[in-house]
């Protein structure tokens, strides 16, 4: 079965049922246009992002699958509607940046961002480290891409039980702070300082704050950019600027705000995501308190168009495409 496309406003979603893959090239509007973050100076409130061209050649963003499906069942996320199928191996990295650039015919950026974020939590896959360290650079150079800087990505969602857990973020941090010399990124989900929010929204899945926070603390001092606690938001959630305040290390983390993206989950499971992209009012009540106590805040918008284009976070074609894997190949 071939790999199949979905042309979107800013690039291109791809999936292979028969492998289990699903991955996206997009490129970005410039973060003048949709991220507010005081700190960079970047201080004008984002009412909305007009949607217009984007070129790879400034930014390219690269978002893969780390696993088949997903294991966690997090109820604003459509991805897990596929169903759990394993990890990606080495191959499957491999086979889908190598697809994303050779199906483009740019062969210079100043920005390759690789986001371990289509589907999957990326800490149940130590091939993820292996690949980051060993194998992403020269195979970029070996597609015939020249990115002045190639920036990897993972986000995890915490779970609760990856005894190993700990262990491969300590080693994602040595790989972003010592071998990458600070050019990668980490973020935790956090979403709500409401534990019992959290469990409804991570499915019971994700440790709790404290349990979070005493990982997070132990992790060493960042080189380049700090650390990110995401907050995907809707009007109900809850975002106590103290406790963060309290549990986090703001030397260590910034804050990122993003709306809680228009999947079929999210609207099945009663999230209010109808607010979320026009009125900056939304952000503001979170983003305030914590600015006030020091913090270094994001907010990045997306346009209505990436999210109804579903390149965003949460979202997966695959999930309604008709499954070529057998029942009994599905894991727990
Ligand atoms: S949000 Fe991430 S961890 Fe949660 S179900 Fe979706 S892909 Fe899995």
């Amino acid at each position: 079965m071939e790999t199949k496309v979905v042309h979107t406003h800013t690039g291109k979603i791809y999936f292979n049922p028969l492998m289990g893959l699903e991955f996206l090239t997009v490129g970005d509007y410039g973060k003048e246009n949709n991220i507010k973050a005081d700190f960079l100076g970047l201080t004008k409130k984002i009412d909305g992002v007009q949607h217009h061209d984007v070129n790879i050649q400034d930014k390219w963003v690269a978002t893969i699958s780390t696993q088949k499906g997903c294991p966690m069942k997090c109820t604003f996320c459509d991805v897990h509607k596929y169903g759990f199928f394993g990890n990606a191996s080495m191959l499957d990295l491999e086979y889908q940046i190598r697809y994303i650039i050779e199906h483009e015919d740019v062969r210079f950026t100043n920005r390759f961002n690789v986001h371990y974020a289509r589907m999957g939590e990326p800490t149940w896959n130590p091939s993820v480290l292996e690949f980051t360290e060993h194998r992403l650079d020269a195979l970029v150079r070996e597609c015939g891409l020249h990115a002045v800087t190639i920036h990897p990505v993972i986000s995890t969602m915490m779970p609760a039980n990856n005894e190993r857990l700990a262990e491969f973020l300590q080693k994602w941090c040595e790989i972003k702070n010592v071998l990458r010399h600070g050019e990668a990124g980490l973020q935790l989900s956090i979403n709500s300082t409401s534990d019992e929010q959290r469990s409804a929204q991570f499915a019971g899945k994700s440790l709790n704050l404290e349990e979070i926070a005493a990982i997070a603390n132990a992790l060493p001092t960042p080189v380049g950019r700090k650390y990110t606690l995401n907050f995907a938001v809707t009007e109900q959630t809850v975002l106590d600027a103290t406790k963060l305040d309290q549990l986090f290390d703001k030397q260590k983390f910034i804050v990122k705000i993003t709306p809680i993206h228009q999947t079929t989950a999210a609207s099945e499971n009663g999230y209010n995501i109808t607010t979320t992209y026009d009125n900056y009012s939304v952000y503001d009540q979170f983003e305030k308190p914590l600015l006030d106590l020091g913090w270094d805040v994001i907010v990045f918008v997306p346009s209505k168009e990436e999210d109804s284009d579903r390149i965003t976070c949460g979202n997966a074609l695959i999930s309604y495409a008709p499954k070529p894997f057998s029942e009994s190949a599905e894991r727990e």
